[in-house]
């Protein structure tokens, strides 16, 4: 037998928060007289650790995809997915761009150099692209005072036949927690984008869920948003869950209690003695550890469910185990069932929080070594 360990990726899942952003973008539009915003389903590292191929499947109704690895793309595409694909980083080198018209990717172009490789190749098939402005969050894309100028390249590109579609993006840096930044963000936008004509591109979940954010966006403009961690059911706020959101966990981390022992009062529990029981206690140990995508740096405490109750962390995560409380759960032995985080255990985001980390890094750290299956229903 394989150790016990399994994700479990839920399509339905998936399916069910595509369906709540997009039932809340067309509610939205329809008070406000406007066409909802087309979505690109972020699917960037592996659709955050829930598989390319998954995600494929469950958000067919979305208008596109979003991420920015080469391989990735080519997999949607072998997966069967004929519309667009946005690539949020562009292309790193020339010969990228042949490979953009082969699989017919959207790319955003964000610095001088890619304009460059683009004047530089000859012609072939056209290529849709958004051009990133920095309206504050300083990472990619032109300053407000070069964007104009990168535009009219972008659109000299599309009469020479080198682009077709020509959009304005950018990347909002606290649409989670901070509407003055957000809203200077969106005058910069919009002082710099206009007069340019195209679709738009701003808001990640954290924006899309905040209605009023992609509402600013001029109606006359086709608009798209980019949501990617709400749809995996985890919270892109650090005060709401996604719970509250009506978001379902997508991937289950589950296990099994491997040892059982009985632990003296006084005595340490794992690597460093880091817990020391307080009184005799019975603990279990579970097969999972920081080899399997757990945090390592989970402190005694973090929520952890077993055999269907709540209970906790004990002591440090070793590379294949990790040790928890039995006292809440006394009928609890080997081969008990333990979920780490997800569907009827605690949220990925709690498992984040307590461990000062977000929801993020540990669906995207789910180790290889981790067999997954897939609930199609
Ligand atoms: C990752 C990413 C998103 C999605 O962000 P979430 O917070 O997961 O919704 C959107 N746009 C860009 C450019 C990104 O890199």
């Amino acid at each position: 037998m394989p150790r016990p360990i399994s994700a479990s990726i839920s399509l339905p899942s998936l399916k069910h928060n595509l369906a709540v952003v997009a039932r809340q973008l067309n509610s939205f539009s329809q008070q406000d007289n406007r066409v909802a915003p087309h979505i690109w389903a972020v699917v960037k590292a592996n659709a955050y650790g829930h598989g390319i191929h998954n995600a494929v499947r469950a958000f067919e109704q979305a208008q596109g995809l979003a991420m920015l690895d080469l391989n990735e793309a080519v997999r949607c595409r072998e997966a069967g997915w004929s519309k667009p694909i946005l690539m949020l980083e562009g292309f790193f080198e020339p010969a990228d761009i042949a490979a953009f018209r082969d699989y017919s990717l959207w790319t955003t172009l964000h610095c001088q150099e890619q304009f460059d490789m683009l004047k530089a190749t000859g012609p072939g098939r056209p290529l849709h692209a958004l051009v990133k402005l920095n309206t504050g969050m300083n990472r990619l894309g032109f300053a407000a005072h070069q964007y104009a100028d990168a535009y009219h390249q972008a659109l000299a590109e599309q009469r020479r036949g080198v682009l077709d579609t020509v959009g304005k993006m950018t990347h909002f840096a606290r649409a989670d927690d901070n509407v003055s930044v957000t809203e200077d963000q969106f005058g910069v936008f919009l002082e710099a984008t206009r007069d340019l004509p195209g679709p738009v591109s701003l808001c990640n979940s954290a924006a899309t869920l905040t209605p009023r954010y992609w509402l600013w966006t001029p109606p006359e403009f086709e608009q798209w948003v980019r949501p990617g961690i709400c749809l995996y059911g985890s919270s892109p706020f650090p005060n709401q869950s996604a719970h509250d959101l009506d978001l379902q966990p997508a991937m289950t981390l589950r296990s099994q209690i491997i040892g059982v022992q009985d632990v003296a009062a006084g005595q340490g529990v794992g690597y460093g003695h880091s817990f020391v029981a307080p009184q005799a206690m019975r603990v279990g140990v579970v097969a999972c550890g920081y080899a399997d995508g757990y945090p390592r740096h989970a402190p005694n405490g973090t929520p952890v469910t077993v055999d269907g109750r709540p209970t906790h962390l004990l002591g440090r995560v070793s590379m294949d185990m990790l040790i928890v409380d039995l006292t809440p759960v006394p009928q609890a032995g080997i081969g008990s069932s333990v979920v780490l985080w997800g569907h009827d255990g605690p949220s990925v985001d709690q498992v984040a929080h307590a461990s000062g980390t977000i929801g993020y890094e540990l669906l995207c750290a789910l180790a290889p070594r981790v067999p997954v299956s897939v609930q199609a229903e």
